[in-house]
């Protein structure tokens, strides 16, 4: 570990671009990558929950199932979320650049955000793995909507809206803790970690389970580790390349040239 820390950036730059020229990588991206955009991530050092503890409880079901009032407040934060506004940055454009040069064939994502898709990514490829923020569901009949037009409702001064269909309680189709993530997703990112000759794990403190135990799977059927993250990650020691740095710099950095 403490080799890692001293290895200097350009060489493991180096490195992980000659793995990535390849082909066959498979992306897992967390909160870390849409920073640069706007959106804070959880846990890094400004991290929403870093700065304010109580603000996890708005992600946890139980609390938002049972209290109205955590409900009121995360249709507010809804409203407000910048990644309204949020454009992508280089880091998820030079993903958008890999599968256009045929290396990249799948990319698992921890955000919800949608900014993969917007910075040119193919849907088809994309796993969003904890859901998204842009559609609304129905905690009671799964009826699943456009998010905008839920957060219309609340404009007009609607604090709880319901579902239209069934009066169920509504929040956005994201996978809140206490929550399995969809098998279907959970088994293409499975499938894709295993088949993958490079895994690249970008802006993610690989903390969150099962996503995290992707990184592993991978490497045991014989994917190359690459990770991009500021912090150190559970993982780097199974890595051969880490990069510490500023996602949006180094990302355009390992695309290589046409
Ligand atoms: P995390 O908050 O646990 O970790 C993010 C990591 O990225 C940290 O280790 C941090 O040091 C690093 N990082 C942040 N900005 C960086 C930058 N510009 N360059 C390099 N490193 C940077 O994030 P997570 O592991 O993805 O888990 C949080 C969960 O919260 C996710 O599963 C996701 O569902 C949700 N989330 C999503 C968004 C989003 O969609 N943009 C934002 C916040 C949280």
């Amino acid at each position: 570990m403490a080799g890692r820390e001293t290895r200097a950036v350009q060489p493991e730059i180096e490195r992980a671009r000659d793995l990535i020229s390849r082909g066959g990588v498979v992306a897992l991206t967390g909160a870390g990558i849409s920073t640069d955009s706007g959106i804070p991530d959880f846990r890094g050092p400004q991290g929403v929950w870093t700065t304010d503890p109580k603000a996890e409880r708005m992600s946890d079901i139980s609390y938002y199932l049972s209290d109205p009032d955590i409900r009121r407040r995360s249709w507010q934060n809804r409203l407000s979320a910048p990644a309204w506004t949020a454009e992508p940055n280089p880091g998820h454009r030079a993903l958008a650049d890999l599968e256009r040069l045929g290396l990249l064939t799948d990319l698992l994502t921890q955000n919800i955000d949608g900014l993969h898709q917007l910075a040119g990514s193919s849907p088809q490829i994309v796993v969003e793995l904890h859901g998204t923020m842009r559609e609304s569901i129905c905690m009671t009949c799964g009826d699943r909507r456009d998010m905008q037009l839920v957060l219309e409702r609340v404009r007009a001064g609607e604090e709880d809206p319901e579902c239209t269909e069934c009066d169920g309680i509504l929040k956005s189709a994201t996978v809140s803790f206490g929550r399995s993530l969809d098998p279907e997703d959970l088994w293409r990112a499975e499938k894709a970690a295993r088949s993958a000759d490079v895994f690249l794990a970008v802006g993610s403190s690989l903390g969150v389970y099962p996503v995290a135990a992707l990184v592993p799977v991978a490497a045991r059927d014989g994917a190359q580790i690459v990770i991009v993250n500021a912090e150190p990650t559970p993982y780097d020691e199974l890595a051969a390349a880490v990069i510490r740095g500023s996602i949006s710099e180094v990302l355009p950095q390992l695309v290589p040239p046409e």
